[in-house]
This record gives C-alpha cells, sequence and structure tokens, in this order.
C-alpha cells in the first residue's frame, strides 16, 4: 500500500487513481503471483523455481567501466577494449541479470500490464548491487518524453527508482534530468543510429545544474542494451557537474568480450 502512495505523489511516474486501486488490489489482495507465469508463490516479489532457474543472474568477472561480462577470468580492475578505446560516459554499469526471455516478458508486465509489484521485486535485487563503499549522492531515474508519460500513465524507471529509494532512504530526483522530445524506438536501430538518436535529447534542468556539482549519480533504467540512452544521460549529467555516474538496471544485453 505504501508503495503505491509513492507513486500517486510521483510527477514522472504518475498513475491515476483509480488504476492505483486496482493495481494495488490485484498486487497485494490476491495470492502472491509468480511475476512471469503466474504460478502461485509463497511471498510476494519473488519467482516461482522454473522461472528462477531460467534467469541468469550476472556475478562473473566484467568490465569494472560498462559491466560487460568477460568470456574469462581477468583481474577485478580489468576494463575492455571497447572501453579502453573509448571511454564511455557511465563509470560503471551494473545489471541483476542477462537480457533474456523471461527477463524481458518481466519487464514487459511492468511496463504494459502496470504489474507496480514488479518495480518492488527489481528493486530488491538493484539494492544488493549498490556499491556499500561508494554511496551515491543521488538515484535518478532515466526520464521518459511527457507524450510517452500520458500514454502510458506511467514511468517504470521512476517506479522502480522510487522502490530503491526506499531501500537505500535516499530521495529521488525526478525533475533534474529531463527528456527534450520524444524518440523513435531503439529496438531495429544499429548502434550508430541508436547514438544520433539520443544523444542530445537529455537536460539538466536550471534546479538540477544546482545540485549536480561534485555529485555521484545513481542512474536507474529497466534495461541495457546498447548503452546508448544511459550514456547520453551520463554526459550530461556530468556537463551539469557530475562527479560520478553509475547505472543500475534489471537487465543487459550481454556480448561476452575477452
Ligand atoms: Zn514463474
Ligand atoms: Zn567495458
Amino acid at each position: 500500500m505504501r508503495s503505491c502512495a509513492f507513486v500517486f505523489a510521483d510527477r514522472q511516474g504518475k498513475m491515476g487513481l483509480g488504476r492505483i486501486l486496482v493495481r494495488t488490489f490485484a498486487d497485494f489482495a490476491l495470492p502472491p503471483r509468480c511475476p512471469v507465469c503466474g504460478v502461485t508463490v509463497e511471498e510476494n516479489h519473488e519467482f516461482c523455481l522454473m522461472c528462477w532457474q531460467q534467469l541468469e543472474f550476472l556475478a562473473g568477472p566484467c568490465c569494472i567501466q560498462c559491466g560487460e561480462p568477460f568470456a574469462f577470468e581477468r583481474s577485478p580492475e580489468s576494463k575492455c577494449g571497447q572501453c579502453l578505446a573509448k571511454p564511455p560516459h557511465l563509470d560503471g554499469v551494473h545489471a541483476v541479470v542477462r537480457y533474456g526471455d523471461v527477463s524481458a516478458k518481466i519487464i514487459i508486465r511492468l511496463k504494459y500490464g502496470g504489474r507496480l509489484g514488479i518495480a518492488e521485486l527489481i528493486a530488491g535485487h538493484l539494492h544488493r548491487l549498490v556499491a556499500e563503499g561508494d554511496p551515491a549522492d543521488m538515484i535518478v531515474p532515466v526520464p521518459l518524453h511527457r507524450s510517452r508519460l500520458w500514454s502510458r500513465g506511467f514511468n517504470q524507471s521512476v517506479l522502480i527508482a522510487e522502490a530503491l529509494g526506499r531501500r537505500m532512504a535516499r530521495d529521488v530526483s525526478h525533475n533534474l534530468l529531463i527528456r527534450k522530445r520524444p524518440t523513435p524506438p531503439l529496438k531495429k536501430m544499429n548502434n550508430a543510429e541508436r547514438f544520433q538518436t539520443v544523444k542530445d535529447v537529455f537536460d539538466v534542468t536550471a534546479k538540477g545544474r544546482s545540485l549536480l556539482s561534485g555529485k555521484k549519480i545513481v542512474l536507474v533504467d529497466d534495461v541495457y542494451t546498447s548503452g546508448s540512452t544511459a550514456n547520453a544521460c551520463a554526459r550530461i549529467l556530468k556537463a551539469g557537474g557530475a562527479q560520478k555516474v553509475t547505472l543500475l538496471c534489471w537487465a543487459r544485453v550481454c556480448h561476452s568480450v575477452e
């Protein structure tokens, strides 16, 4: 119930009160169900065994900057060839699972099925990934353009960020980073096209500029595909004064580099 109150108060993540109440009822009054296949499970916000076994949790060696898994064991500070050749704006990328059928279904249920409990589930996993020794000053969700927000009714990244913020006892900075214009779906574009499409789409608000100086930012998104969107956000946040920007996301597309 508490999470929905936050959702209702949140400008980027807003839904209508009626929809919230329906979702609240569905999420909390009915027996807990696996968010992927719908079978009954013991606790809210957990997967059934079958779906759990199909998720590939990312825990092995990876590039310290872009998070791409290494095919072989490397020293913990290693960077992949791509990050060495052309350093990205993001200082770190931490994903819970490899992008695949089951991890994608979870995001689809959240984005298009309005299953708000999934944001709580994802945030629980993201909280594990937050570096204990290097606390973030601010949590910033990747914003949607307002036209997309109106049509979908909420921003899934805000819902995840809010749930994470409650676990970290940190406020979420909604109105610091904005998306200036809508972008077409990036799905069918190659990396160069994605980069061109999103490179000047984000901006930092005047209020944001006064708050960002020297800050360590945790950027929150649902899925990391090519990194174009998150890096465009990191670039503008750093141009606005942020010291460090690290992405936390649910799933990432992996290529396993050497
Ligand atoms: Zn299941
Ligand atoms: Zn890398």
